[in-house]
């Protein structure tokens, strides 16, 4: 069993959650509402990993509608989707 990698994200629960990036090389901040713990996106400037400053739990009345709204959620960023192989916005 995998010993937690411990830390990388504020978050370091099992859900999947809000999360608030923002890039060292260039500063581009963005948000995504399918961000996990210890798990980075890319900067699609950088293609560079980068982790979530911030998380925050999903509430499941507002931003549930917002996971169903990202429709474009850019896999190829997104080092969920490439870890499973498949997009982490799937419904289980
Ligand atoms: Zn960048
Ligand atoms: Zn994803």
């Amino acid at each position: 069993m995998m010993s937690s990698q411990g830390g990388k994200t504020p978050y370091q629960g099992d859900e999947r959650c809000f999360g608030e990036f923002r890039c060292p090389e260039c500063n581009r901040t963005w948000m995504s509402a399918n961000s996990w713990a210890n798990t980075a996106q890319k900067c699609q400037n950088c293609m560079i990993d980068v982790y979530p400053y911030k998380q925050s739990a999903l509430q499941r009345s507002g931003l549930e509608n917002t996971i169903s709204k990202e429709v474009r959620h850019p896999q190829h960023l997104c080092e969920k989707c490439r870890r499973l192989g498949r997009p982490c916005t799937d419904r289980y």
